[in-house]
């Protein structure tokens, strides 16, 4: 491990940043050990994830850890194309889990009500302006809401003048797939303003076609103006693109695009730019895309594809691979002391938050007070009928769009504003983004 890297680590079990790099990495203050594969350590809290190779070498004494590392590698390594088959093949982690530990699960309740968990509900529209707003859902019943059939739910709303009189009925948003009990959903919800100009309330609801709106446990409730519109989209470069959505060329898009934050950072010291890329993938852009005189640290969640990313550019990108360094971690537990990093970037993979306020909250933790949060190629429009997003959301990912007016809600409540933003393709956002207090 290289020691600048070294030094921006900390213990995310008790915070010290007393580290010592042996076979693994361990902490002085507290003994927490965090062990390297491939060189790319795993800095997850020990009690927080097992080890499949420890629980199974516990039942099968006797038998070598080494031995017993292949076989659940190779659970990753091949795979069986017949659904049904690849998860008995597959699942040899769950099998050998102790007994005792589980996911979450949340009890149900009768009154059929969805909760809302988050939203970023920006009331400003234009008279007839048409957009969507997006509300994460929990199913907190004891039944599913369906998607589709007879009496499929679906996402509405009513709008009333401030007497309280109704001033109209919303259109139907459909659940882009069924919601289980207990499972959590984002739902973009389709917003039609009215024609004149003036403040409404909006109450947000489920609706059970053939059956009923569920008015008394409303999503969302809160106003909405219509008039001007968001100014949000003022300074926004659209650069003129023929065509549909070209992956290289929006490629090419963020290589000038990072080019122009770095532009705009002060370097004050001869001391490399502290970078930090997260839920980077194996594809981290800023590696790809990497910048003389900096450093950039890349962390993602999944183990085999921070590794991966580790192998491929220690071997494409020899002579800058000294600069790089690759950590699995857990974003809302970032193994780094506040405050560290010049660039906090992160590419096509904010969207897939949980949370994308609580998000970037903490990239603005992690930032230098003069220092630049990147965005790129996030879901900048709603497509909500888009066949890939309903079949990702199928396949389990937590897939979510956003309209641009959505981001501003949520840069705002971060504390961040804009510096530049751009949209490519009408679809595909990027953002430099820097604290509203410095
Ligand atoms: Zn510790």
């Amino acid at each position: 491990m290289h020691t600048w890297m070294h030094a921006l680590l900390k213990c995310v079990s008790c915070g010290s940043s007393d580290l010592e790099s042996g076979p693994g990495i361990r902490c002085r203050a507290c003994g927490s050990e965090y062990p390297l594969n491939n060189n790319v350590p795993l800095m997850l809290p020990p009690a927080s994830y097992i080890d499949v190779v420890d629980s199974i070498s516990q039942q099968y004494l006797g038998v070598d850890k080494e031995s017993i590392n292949v076989a659940v590698g190779s659970a990753l390594r091949y795979r069986v194309n017949d659904r049904v088959l690849r998860g008995e093949f597959q699942n040899i982690a769950d099998r050998y889990i102790p007994a005792g530990v589980s996911g979450n699960s949340t009890p149900g309740n009768n009154n059929n009500s969805a909760v809302l968990i988050c939203e970023y509900f920006n009331p400003l529209f234009r008279p007839q302006e048409s957009s969507y707003r997006s509300f994460r859902i929990r199913n907190n019943s004891t039944f599913a809401y369906a998607s589709s059939g007879n009496q499929p739910f679906h996402i509405s709303y009513m709008l009333y003048n401030m007497d309280g009189s109704l001033a109209s009925e919303g259109p139907r948003s459909r659940l882009p797939i069924p919601v289980e009990p207990g499972m959590e959903l984002t739902v973009p919800v389709r917003i039609d303003a009215p024609h004149t100009a003036g403040e409404f309330r909006i109450s947000v609801m489920l609706v059970q076609e053939h059956v009923k709106w569920h008015s008394e446990h409303p999503i969302f409730e809160g106003k909405i103006q219509v008039g001007t519109g968001s100014k949000f989209r003022e300074r926004l470069l659209e650069p003129p693109h023929k065509g549909y959505f070209d992956f290289d060329e929006d490629l090419n898009q963020c290589s000038s695009f990072i080019k122009n934050v770095f532009s705009e950072i002060p370097s004050s010291t001869s001391q490399p730019l502290n970078v930090l890329e997260l839920a980077c993938g194996s594809d981290p852009q800023m590696i790809r895309h990497f910048q003389k005189n900096t450093r950039v640290t890349a962390v993602d969640l999944c183990y085999p594809q921070i590794q991966l990313a580790s192998l491929k550019y220690n071997v494409s990108q020899p002579a800058d691979c000294e600069n790089f360094a690759f950590i699995c971690a857990d974003a809302f537990h970032a193994p780094f002391r506040d405050h560290q990093f010049d660039v906090v970037a992160i590419s096509a993979a904010l969207h897939h938050f949980v949370d994308l306020t609580q998000a970037l909250i903490v990239m603005r933790r992690l930032l230098k007070p003069e220092g630049r949060i990147i965005l790129l190629r996030e879901p900048g429009k709603v497509a909500a009928d888009d066949p890939t997003y309903i079949e990702e959301l199928s396949n389990g990912f937590n897939e979510q769009q956003f309209e641009l007016e959505e981001y501003e809600v949520m840069f705002e409540r971060a504390g961040l504003k804009v510096a530049n933003h751009q949209l490519d393709f009408e679809c595909s956002y990027k953002a430099s983004l820097m604290p509203v207090e410095p």
